[in-house]
């Protein structure tokens, strides 16, 4: 807890994480502690984990600003877009997610809730952003 907190002076970052759940339950005083300073600091906390847990973690702590890794990596469409439509506060970012696009064209069902998400931006917002981060195009 003090090598993060030093490190968070430093002001550039945005989150703290990866935390992989499975380590430790959501009760345990150091998820706590750093449950805790994300919501203080008003940092992401970066989440490793499967679709029941991190809808647990975001029930659990609503006042940090969830980030779900990878989008529950192994986890089908259908359970992150659940998931997603559950839980409006929650992000997910989409490393390692290999499903989102094949060869260099955006999958129509991830290019669809990645809209639902952000309604303001159009279709080619979001291609243009898996452009810059995938290189899909
Ligand atoms: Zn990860």
């Amino acid at each position: 807890m003090p090598y993060v907190e030093e490190r968070l002076k430093r002001g550039i970052y945005k989150g703290i994480g990866e935390f992989h759940p499975s380590a430790a339950p959501a009760g345990d005083p150091v998820v706590k502690a750093f449950v805790a300073l994300a919501a203080r600091q008003g940092l992401f906390r970066h989440a490793h984990t499967e679709a029941a847990e991190i809808e647990k973690l975001v029930c659990r702590y609503p006042t940090v600003r969830w980030l779900w890794a990878h989008a529950g990596l192994g986890e089908p469409f259908e359970a992150v877009a659940r998931v997603m439509a559950r839980n409006p506060v929650l992000v997910a970012e989409l490393s390692l997610k290999s499903e989102v696009s094949t060869g260099r064209t955006i999958d129509p069902r991830w290019r669809d809730i990645l809209q639902q998400r952000d309604p303001g931006k159009t279709p080619e917002d979001v291609r243009g952003g898996l452009i810059r981060y995938r290189g899909v195009r």
